[in-house]
């Protein structure tokens, strides 16, 4: 039980570290997978707009 519990704490502080690091790189512009420049965009979680070749691509959650 109280292993558990600790694992929890630990994993909450993991989490926090993740979304800051998720955070400073979605301020930054993505490579295109087609034309290779970095204008991609993302539109909402998992879609992601290339503002120079106009394709629209799924990635993970946060970049491609
Ligand atoms: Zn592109």
């Amino acid at each position: 039980m109280n292993s558990s519990k600790r694992f929890g704490a630990r994993y909450g502080a993991t989490v926090r570290k993740r979304v800051d690091k998720v955070e400073s790189k979605q301020k930054q512009k993505h490579k295109c997978l087609f034309c290779g420049r970095f204008t991609v965009k993302r539109l909402s979680v998992g879609i992601f707009h290339c503002t120079k070749c106009k394709k629209k691509f799924t990635g993970k959650a946060y970049w491609p």
